[in-house]
């Protein structure tokens, strides 16, 4: 079957042969790939040509988020049958730390964990692949078309899942309110398509929400805000150190940028016991200079909390699908209008070096459909 795969080294997608898959243990499902979603990690990927392939092979096929269709599975299976949707996450765990063992390697903690299309197994971008049922999420068939967002979603879940349980243990009234977001005033940093799935998330649990990024306000990731009851802010007019003055303070900041100035200088915009939440990786290893004393008596007589979140476990797929679906509901095809490119296996050559300002996700769509 065919794959898109990353030699190390290279700076180009290779498209590669591989064998197909076949159920390997009872527990085994195996899932006819429709689409996967192209992200800043596989971009980073292909620009770096750092990847580690699967022991003994030359190259590693990449992707990490998908959908797909479940084909077959084996007699242990009891979750799905095939003509099913499903997903499979992507980190697999270590085998000798306690969170892994829990069946939470996005907690591990010797970092000896693997990744599908990322660290040391093949990932999606090909036509079927097979992995065991406790690494399968089911998808409702009603979000075929929006499924291939759940992987990014679920970063985003554990990300403000994390943040609220934190709030809700040391805020002397959170305990009080069944839904604490709501309200809340949130700022977004960055409106790649992570940002816009936080911003999607914290409306849905009814907080007020600012996103910011530095395009033109008639571009479509500020009017895909603006279409879920979003506020945009041009960074660009409006300096993080102004974003308190004109907006108020931010209760809640959701940082997905991965730019480390702007990051630290949006600590400015947080409000008193507020709680800030980052997940954009930095590339290179450029030195940013912060005002570290102040920045450290602002956490510390602010009772502030700043907290980073990387991966997802299951639970958080499960959140996403969740949302997916009442964001469906509540929005209907907006959710859809998030994927603004889809592409064939062999067409998608450059996608992987550039992106226009207009695009948010770009998906390979190996159903042929
Ligand atoms: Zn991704
Ligand atoms: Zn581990």
């Amino acid at each position: 079957m065919q794959a898109l795969a990353l030699f190390p080294g290279a700076r180009e997608i290779s498209r590669v042969e591989r064998q197909e898959p076949a159920l390997d243990s009872p527990d085994a499902v195996k899932l006819r790939v429709l689409q996967v979603g192209i992200c800043g990690t596989d971009r980073e990927e292909v620009s770096g040509g750092a990847v580690r392939p699967p022991e003994g092979l030359q190259n590693l096929v990449i992707g990490h988020e998908m959908l797909g269709l479940v084909v077959d599975a084996g007699e242990a299976v009891t979750r799905v049958k095939p003509g099913d949707y499903a997903v499979f996450t992507v980190r697999r765990g270590c085998g000798r730390c306690l969170p892994c063992a829990r069946d939470r390697p996005d907690m591990c903690e010797t970092g000896g964990y693997s990744e599908r299309g990322i660290r040391g197994l093949d990932g999606y971008q090909t036509e079927y692949v097979v992995d065991r049922e406790k690494y399968l999420v089911p998808i409702p068939p009603d979000l075929k078309e929006t499924g291939v967002l759940t992987e990014p979603l679920s970063i985003v879940e554990k990300a403000i899942d994390s943040a609220v349980r934190v709030q809700t243990t040391r805020l002397p009234d959170a305990l009080l309110y069944p839904d604490w977001l709501h309200d809340r005033r949130c700022l977004v940093a960055g409106l790649g398509p992570i940002g816009l799935l936080a911003a999607l998330a914290l409306r849905l649990r009814g907080a007020e929400v600012f996103g910011m990024d530095i395009v033109d306000t008639e571009t479509s990731r500020p009017r895909w805000l603006a279409g879920i009851g979003g506020t945009y802010v041009d960074g660009r007019s409006l300096r993080p150190d102004k974003v308190d003055e004109a907006l108020g303070p931010m209760e809640l900041i959701f940082e997905a940028s991965g730019v480390a100035s702007l990051a630290f200088s949006l600590l400015d915009a947080l409000a008193v016991n507020g709680v800030y939440v980052l997940t954009g990786v930095p590339e290179g290893n450029r030195k940013v200079q912060i005002p570290g004393e102040e920045l450290m008596r602002r956490l510390v007589m602010d009772n502030q909390i700043m907290l980073g979140s990387v991966n997802a476990a299951p639970g958080h797929f499960r959140m996403a699908v969740q949302d997916l679906s009442v964001a469906r509901l509540r929005w209907g095809s907006l959710v859809e209008r998030l994927i603004t490119l889809r592409l064939a296996p062999d067409a998608s050559g450059d996608i992987f070096h550039e992106h226009g300002t207009d695009e948010i996700k770009v998906v390979i769509q190996w159903d042929g459909a």
